[in-house]
């Protein structure tokens, strides 16, 4: 709808879907939804976020999978929510040959475009570019090359990046130096979730510069049918807190990655957006958390990362 002045930005879900998918979901019939029923499955969600005291959702769909920004228009419009859209890819295994061939300096400028001029016909700009790691652990070349241009597009236009895995960072890191991109203007995501937080260097990359994001909390075991990235609750809690009692608050942002509306896949059953306000910010406080340091997590630190450093 515009760009939003940080300090309106207000308590930040700042990594979340209003719909993911694979590339390519949307032309399997099986999955189509009628606008009525998408509608019906993310407003209400939304609706409560806002009566919560939710200010701010960040949609982290890169291009390529699902992201419709006329829509999103329409549900900030609908909800008094506002939406930050990405550009960008969630890892080059979801980037359509287009631009999976497309050179770093190609790339970039799409990425430059989408912030400073605006996505498609919608007259939207993004607020935030998406990387991320291919399936299998490692940087893939083409990784790479998405995470140079986003680096290029972000010290160009000052938007932060927010990645999908903060595994096999040290090339990352190595980019994003070369490209002379301060390192607080990363969110490294996906510290927490169960299969990948035992491989994460959280600390290393905070003493870098960077930014963790614990922003899958409520993928937990304790779902009646948990992902296969799910984390036992107490676990990922203890964890957070631990960064948290070592001093390491100020680089913290959480979120819980849920889908208002799948795209070309059941969803996970019993999680939503609103996990932030119904169960984490309740777990957070009986773990010791107090208000200032919550305040910190959900307003503060996210409105300094999202802030366009220009
Ligand atoms: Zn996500």
């Amino acid at each position: 709808m515009g760009t939003i002045p940080a300090e309106e930005l207000g308590i930040v879900a700042v990594h979340e879907h209003i719909g993911y998918g694979m590339p390519g979901s949307e032309l399997d019939s099986k999955w189509w939804k009628t606008p009525e029923e998408r509608y019906a499955e993310t407003v209400p969600k939304l609706r409560q976020f806002h009566e919560y005291g939710g200010g701010t959702f960040v949609d982290a769909t890169g291009i390529c999978n699902g992201r419709d920004v006329d829509y999103y228009k329409s549900l900030s419009k609908k909800t008094g929510v506002h939406i930050v859209a990405c550009t960008g890819f969630v890892g080059g295994d979801t980037a359509l040959p287009h631009f999976a061939r497309a050179s770093v300096e190609y790339l970039a400028k799409v990425f430059v475009h989408e912030i400073t001029v605006g996505i498609g016909d919608t007259g939207a700009k993004a607020g935030v570019i998406k990387v991320g790691v291919s399936r299998g652990g490692r940087m893939t070349e083409l990784d790479k090359r998405i995470y140079r241009a986003a680096a290029r597009a972000a010290a160009a236009t000052g938007v932060p990046i927010l990645t999908h895995l903060a595994i096999d960072p040290q090339p990352a890191i190595e980019i994003f130096n070369q490209e002379g991109l301060p390192l607080d203007r990363v969110l490294f995501g996906h510290a927490d979730d169960g299969l990948n937080a035992p491989n994460t260097p959280s600390e290393w990359i905070m003493s870098q510069g960077g930014r963790i994001g614990f922003d899958t909390f409520g993928y937990e075991t304790e779902l009646p049918d948990p992902p296969f990235w799910a984390r036992p609750r107490k676990e990922r809690l203890d964890h957070f807190m631990d960064l948290v009692e070592k001093g390491h608050l100020n680089q913290l942002l959480a979120s819980a990655d849920a889908n208002c509306s799948p795209l070309g896949w059941p969803g996970v059953k019993g999680h939503t957006v609103n996990y932030i306000f119904e169960d984490l910010i309740p777990d957070l406080r009986r773990a010791g958390l107090d208000e200032a340091s919550i305040k910190a997590l959900f307003i503060d630190n996210p409105a300094d990362f999202l802030s366009i450093h220009a």
